[in-house]
């Protein structure tokens, strides 16, 4: 191994205990979506015992924070994202006390070496994954415009260290229909809010046959009356949209807005409608994500390419990946596959052993990439002119 990377990782080993147990004390208090309060006074009072200054509530967010730390002068600016959201009801189901352990030993172990180099590393706390597009919310404030390179891992199961997988574009729609009760037995006094939130259900299935093979919109009813003898006055429901891309997530909305309308006018009943921010599709940096793979293979981990016709979820790591290169990659935390993230069982794998190791080896690995980043500016030019080609034209303004 390289003399510098070496350094970086025995730096990362000699804090082993420190970051494993960073990580249990994130799995042990679950906190959803922009209320990451108790987790992120842990990750920052973890920085701060090993002396880096932090900028908290980063960007007048309140549960996102940034540390920096520069080298000898001015050069490649490198980001490490921490996510730290939990699932509702599960816990840490998705793992990101994992994320946020190896973004915080990536930092702290290549900080290691940054004062004989020149450019800065960071760590940017980026909350609010599993919903609310927190990564969206920093970019729409400028809080991605110091960073060059954002690079994060993210768990993963069953053996699939997934090196390079992209992710679809995402966005959800809340739909609240409101119409007027009355008796069940003269239906003709009342307007009927469900009536209208199953038309919405059954005009998108018209359409599902024309639906390109990426779309995907999947709806449940939240709210849907409450007596069977009373005409439904309120009807809630909400939309879960998958596509491509952005642009055909775009559309898609559209149509679930246009089905809406005539639901609204057939039924009579009002609606009021939410749409979530879009998670954009995501686009790897290849050379990035290579040089993470061959990073990972010199601490013993094999990285593979994901099979290209498998549907993948959607993260807001992808509307970071249009504007600067990105990586996010995936390391197993069991070899069980039958344990699937997004549930229970997951929550547990996520603080064993297994998961603990991967903590040590995904910040070694990103410290590492990160320092080829430093290292090298024929590797910069080749990362930045992957990523010019890759970007599709249309969301460059
Ligand atoms: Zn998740
Ligand atoms: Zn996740």
């Amino acid at each position: 191994m390289n003399q510098q990377k070496q350094k970086i990782s025995e730096k990362i080993e000699s804090i082993r205990d420190d970051l494993i147990e960073l990580s249990h004390s994130i799995h042990k208090n679950p906190e959803t979506s922009f209320n990451e309060y108790k987790t992120v006074a842990i990750i920052i009072d973890f920085l701060k015992k090993y002396g880096y200054d932090v900028q908290e509530k980063y960007c007048g967010i309140d549960t996102s924070f940034k540390a920096v730390i520069k080298g000898r002068e001015n050069g490649p600016k490198i980001s490490f994202l921490a996510e730290y959201d939990a699932l509702r009801g599960i816990g840490h189901g998705c793992g990101h006390n994992i994320i946020a352990t190896c973004a915080a030993g990536a930092f702290i172990g290549l900080a290691e070496i940054i004062k004989d180099y020149a450019g800065e590393i960071s760590i940017i706390g980026t909350p609010a994954e599993e919903g609310g597009a927190g990564k969206v919310l920093l970019l729409d404030r400028g809080g991605f415009d110091n960073t060059e390179y954002a690079l994060m891992m993210h768990p993963s199961s069953g053996g699939n260290n997934l090196v390079g997988r992209g992710g679809r574009a995402a966005s959800s729609v809340t739909v609240s229909f409101k119409g007027k009760a009355a008796h069940s037995s003269v239906p003709s006094n009342g307007i009927n809010a469900l009536s209208a939130a199953i038309s919405v259900f059954n005009q998108i299935d018209m359409v599902r046959p024309n639906f390109r093979i990426q779309d995907n919109i999947n709806g449940i009813i939240l709210e849907g009356g409450v007596a069977s003898n009373i005409i439904p006055e309120l009807s809630v429901c909400e939309f879960s949209i998958r596509a491509e891309t952005m642009l055909r997530i775009k559309e898609l909305i559209t149509l679930v807005e246009e089905c809406i309308a005539r639901a609204e006018s057939l039924t009579g009943a009002k609606a009021e409608i939410k749409v979530e921010p879009i998670y954009a599709e995501r686009y790897p940096n290849m050379p990035m994500c290579e040089a993470f793979k061959c990073n990972m293979s010199e601490l013993g981990v094999e990285m593979f390419y994901p099979d290209p016709t498998v549907l993948y979820g959607s993260s807001d790591i992808g509307n970071v990946s249009i504007k600067i290169p990105a990586i996010h990659d995936y390391l197993s935390i069991t070899d069980d596959k039958t344990i699937q993230s997004h549930s229970s069982e997951y929550t547990k794998a996520a603080a064993m052993p297994q998961a603990d190791d991967i903590c040590i080896k995904g910040a070694k690995g990103l410290a590492m990439t990160g320092f080829d980043i430093l290292e090298s500016e024929e590797f910069r030019n080749t990362i930045n002119e992957f990523h010019t080609r890759q970007v599709p034209e249309a969301y460059r303004k």
